[in-house]
């Protein structure tokens, strides 16, 4: 087999190299001389990193020599960036960690806003990953349900950071079943089930709180956790219900730091609403490099995503446990059945919002069930409908098989040999298994 083209790049410092990897297509790169990072995790010398599917940047503060075999459909390099900003940013939140160790008190509660695709979530893996390299645990609190940067999209989660964030996997998909890449800790999941925010906002600011007050639970017995502070990445909604999860998640998470990424107006609002009771409210420049993703690739990321689920990543292989499950061994569950329905079509009195937490148990079938990604609830009984919505999640199962006349499914796992716990909640999740 013919060797990949090679091709060198030198970058002076604080430039980067930005590429654009399709998902057909792998290409690996070596860091020869120098020092270089990925959204703040640094590049060891003389290693191959290799990527599919990724649009990134390779940043170096003080100059580095790279070598790239393959072919990016994006590479260039740029030399202005807002890593400085970025760097100061961290110094300034470290500097409220140190007061934190001081005093005994509690680290910074960041929040980060902003459209989307402004660099959200790579900005919330920089700060993280600088944290981290500065032998701080923080607390990565995901609330972007469309996209799932540590489990499935979905799902709201926490992470307590404890390992340096992967180069290659970024926060991985290892999911709830084990601890996540950048963690030894598993991360906690609560089951949405919806791309978007609005879909349910009921069902989404009621676990938004759930999983509020675990983080604090959390914060309250981790001492290394509590002074380090949390990360909170959202999703891009910045309309009327996007500054009422705002709001909510402020309250909640007792944020005192706000940054506003990319949005003027997002910026003045923010300081307008929340300066006055203490919080902090920070403006910081969305970098070029920052790439808008269209609908076919977020489908193809999440595809990858699942699919890493179950099978890992070429580093990390996974072979996961295909099992023949009855359909009375389970309970299908659904959230939300008849928030559909026009307020006219609900009885006189009775609040629309009333069905957005209904639970509705589904019966299975081959329609319903086949090529479906659903999440298993940690409840071993059926409760009180909220008592289920707020139980956090085991993990994931795919249906890759429905034998209808035998009301049988076979299911994949990652769990091998572990008999799936009896409550599946059934969203919007399909995957057809190449
Ligand atoms: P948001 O969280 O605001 O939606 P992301 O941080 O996910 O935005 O960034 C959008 C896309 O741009 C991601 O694929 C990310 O990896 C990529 N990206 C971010 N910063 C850069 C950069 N400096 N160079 C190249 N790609 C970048």
């Amino acid at each position: 087999m013919s060797k990949p083209e090679s091709q060198e790049w030198i970058l002076e410092e604080e430039n980067e190299l930005r590429i654009e990897v399709d998902f057909d297509t792998k290409v690996k790169l070596r860091l020869i001389t120098g020092t270089a990072e990925v959204f703040g995790t640094e590049l060891a010398q003389n290693i191959d990193y290799e990527f599919t599917g990724r649009k990134l940047a390779i940043f170096t503060w003080h100059g580095c020599k790279l070598v790239m075999y393959g072919k990016c459909s994006v590479e260039y390099i740029a030399n202005e960036t807002p890593m400085v900003s970025y760097l100061n940013m961290h110094l300034a939140l470290e500097q409220r960690r140190i007061l934190a160790t001081q005093n005994n008190g509690q680290g910074p509660r960041v929040l980060i806003v902003g459209p989307n695709d402004v660099g959200k979530t790579s900005l919330s893996k920089m700060l993280l990953s600088y944290a981290l390299r500065q032998n701080r645990h923080p607390i990565y609190v995901d609330l972007d349900c469309s996209e799932g940067s540590i489990t499935m999209p979905g799902c709201l989660t926490a992470t307590p950071l404890t390992e340096m964030i992967d180069v290659e996997e970024g926060f991985g998909s290892s999911a709830t079943s084990a601890p996540t890449a950048g963690s030894a800790v598993m991360p906690l999941a609560y089951y949405y089930g919806f791309p978007s925010p609005k879909d349910n906002s009921k069902l989404y600011g009621l676990l938004l709180s759930r999983l509020a007050q675990s983080v604090s639970r959390r914060l309250e017995e981790d001492d290394a956790a509590r002074k380090s502070g949390i990360v909170i990445d959202t999703n891009g909604l910045i309309d009327s219900t996007g500054y009422e999860i705002i709001a909510n998640c402020i309250k909640a998470f007792s944020v005192d730091v706000i940054i506003v990424l990319g949005h003027e107006r997002l910026y003045s609002d923010m300081t307008r609403l929340h300066q006055k009771s203490g919080v902090a409210v920070i403006k910081l420049a969305k970098s070029g490099g920052v790439v808008e993703r269209d609908s076919s690739f977020r489908r193809q990321t999440q595809n990858h995503k699942i699919r890493e689920y179950f099978y890992g990543t070429t580093k990390n292989e996974l072979a996961p446990y295909s099992t023949m499950i009855n359909y009375h061994d389970v309970e299908i569950l659904r959230v939300g059945e008849g928030s559909l329905a026009p307020s006219s079509a609900l009885p006189i009195g009775e609040d629309r919002k009333v069905s957005e937490t209904h639970v509705v148990k589904v019966d299975p079938s081959e329609h319903i069930l086949l090529h479906s990604v659903l999440a298993v609830s940690n409840a071993d009984k059926m409760k009180s409908e909220e008592e289920i919505l707020e139980t956090n999640l085991a993990g994931f199962i795919y249906v890759s098989e429905v034998h209808e006349a035998r009301k049988k499914m076979t299911v994949l796992s990652p769990c091998p040999g572990r008999i799936p716990k009896k409550y599946w909640w059934l969203g919007s999740l399909q995957w057809a298994e190449d």
